[in-house]
């Protein structure tokens, strides 16, 4: 998986390639994230305020919606974005829609995952300044809204407070509430505050909220007066230790990682994780799809530790985060993100036949799947097509070939985009004679699924050649890369 560049995940999919995701555009030369962190700890004034932090009136924030000129509210703080626009994976015009307004919900649709503290923190202009509804307005305001359902603070002066602050710590909370959400934003002095350090629970109609800083924790209370679907923003880490690191190619190491003690975690079929690291500190954070020890594990055993992650990284040299994680000794530790992703099991229910296509690194999500297909006797077909460039990228070849020979239900397929001469295998990328010279004389009564992983453009083109073979939205699973 490339971390130079963070398109993955389309939006609110965070793996899934779906009509209208997200575009990566061609970022002029000098704005990788690298050169961003360079520029953020130059010195430069990002925010035309020399540091200082101000409240910003919803008046004000409006004013700025030009590219020359752009502030955006991402959970309640404002930014000046305007020096990080060349710089946006998505492309300007995707940033520019919150341009002068409220991004938070954009910005949730397709960049859930990213630490924008952490990444815009120079660029922060301070807080908006509109104050808080007050508990009697919300109230007032529950019999005019459309989603009751949704609506919660009560009115019983049980609303909450810190139980312990200090004058040198203050803490605050506000929150606000649409037709659909409601968003309680809690603010420290620190710029850039750890999730392992916020706990929340919600339960019996209570959501109780832990912040730790420095030495004090201070604790909300807010009593709900209707019941909430929670989405709790951001991902929680924890810090895993190496405990093995293997070549699977020249380019590409499978890493086992222990969860810390007391963290028993299973990751389903296609869901991802994060690692992140800090880069100069800024957070760099980037998606891996767990893989397993080998390509068939047996049967008796689940081959689902709860205690390891396996990851199957390729290293690019000029990358940002994986010449980092090539470098870590074993013992060393990495954050990891709990799972996410939006591949159902449900999927597989009834299926007779799985046609994978991945290229390069996009066959990490195919490992789980091969695995778990291969253990159903009434699974009757799985065939891969496997793209690369080289002979010597294919990645577990040895593996997929005796499983081939072991297991009649499979077939894997080479195809080589910068074969060497002697190669007698097919050759070239994606292309539709490929995929329907692939679907020929299928005549059995098959239940088919067909999931796709690997450069957005591999991935987009072979979506739309499976569709125009007769392949319907139910039939395609496209993992975003
Ligand atoms: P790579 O550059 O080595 O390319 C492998 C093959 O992909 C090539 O031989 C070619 O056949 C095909 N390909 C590459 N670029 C193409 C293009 N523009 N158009 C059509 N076909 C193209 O691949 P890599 O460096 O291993 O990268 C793998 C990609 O898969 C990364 O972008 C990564 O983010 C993605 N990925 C996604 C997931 C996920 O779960 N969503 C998991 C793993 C990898």
């Amino acid at each position: 998986m490339s971390d130079a560049t963070p398109q993955f995940p389309a939006p609110r999919s965070q793996q899934r390639v779906s009509a209208g995701g997200r575009k990566k555009v061609q970022l002029k030369p000098g704005r990788s994230l690298m050169d961003w962190i360079r520029l953020t700890k130059s010195g430069k004034d990002m925010t035309g305020l020399h540091g200082r932090l101000i409240a910003v009136t919803e008046e004000e924030l409006a004013k700025h919606n030009k590219k020359t000129d752009c502030w955006m509210c991402i959970r309640g703080m404002v930014y000046n974005v305007t020096s990080y626009l060349e710089y946006h994976p998505g492309g300007e015009e995707e940033l520019m829609r919150g341009a002068g307004g409220d991004g938070t919900e954009l910005f949730d649709q397709i960049h859930s995952w990213v630490n924008y503290e952490s990444m815009l923190k120079e660029c922060l202009v301070g807080r908006m300044a509109s104050r808080p509804k007050t508990v009697s307005e919300a109230i007032e305001n529950q019999s005019g809204l459309k989603a009751p359902k949704q609506k919660l603070l009560n009115g019983t002066g049980n609303l909450g407070g810190f139980e312990k602050q200090s004058k040198n710590v203050p803490l605050r909370h506000e929150w606000f509430q649409t037709e659909d959400t409601i968003t309680v934003v809690i603010y420290t002095k620190q710029k850039v505050i750890n999730l392992d350090s916020i706990i929340v629970d919600l339960e019996g109609g209570v959501l109780r909220t832990e912040v730790r800083q420095q030495e004090y924790s201070y604790i909300l209370h807010l009593e709900l007066c209707h019941e909430v679907q929670e989405a709790i923003s951001g991902l929680f880490y924890r810090k895993c230790t190496l405990l093995s690191k293997t070549d699977v190619s020249h380019d590409t190491r499978l890493l086992c990682f222990q969860l810390p003690p007391g963290c028993y975690l299973t990751i389903s079929i296609g869901q991802h994780v994060y690692l992140k690291s800090n880069i100069q500190d800024v957070e760099v954070v980037r998606p891996y799809t767990p893989v397993l020890p080998t390509l068939y594990v047996d049967p008796k055993d689940n081959g689902l530790s709860c205690t390891n992650i396996y990851l199957m990284v390729k290293i690019y040299p000029d990358g940002l985060l994986t010449p980092l994680i090539d470098r870590l000794q074993i013992g060393d530790c990495i954050s990891v993100s709990s799972p996410e992703g939006n591949f159902k099991q449900s999927q597989l229910e009834g299926i007779t036949e799985l046609i994978l296509l991945a290229a390069g690194t996009g066959f990490t999500p195919m490992i789980k799947l091969i695995n778990f297909a291969l253990k159903i006797p009434s699974f009757r077909k799985l065939q891969l097509l496997f793209f690369n460039k080289t002979e010597e990228d294919i990645l577990w070849r040895d593996q997929l070939d005796q499983l081939a020979l072991k297991d009649k239900r499979f077939t894997v397929e080479y195809i080589l985009s910068e074969p060497h001469p002697e190669w007698r295998g097919k050759r070239g990328k994606i292309e539709m004679s490929l995929c329907s010279e692939f679907l020929t004389g299928r005549t059995e009564e098959l239940k088919t699924l067909l999931c796709i992983c690997g450069p957005t453009s591999f991935t987009e083109q072979a979506v739309g050649f499976f569709k125009q073979l007769g392949f319907n939205n139910e039939e395609i699973h496209a993992f975003s890369g």
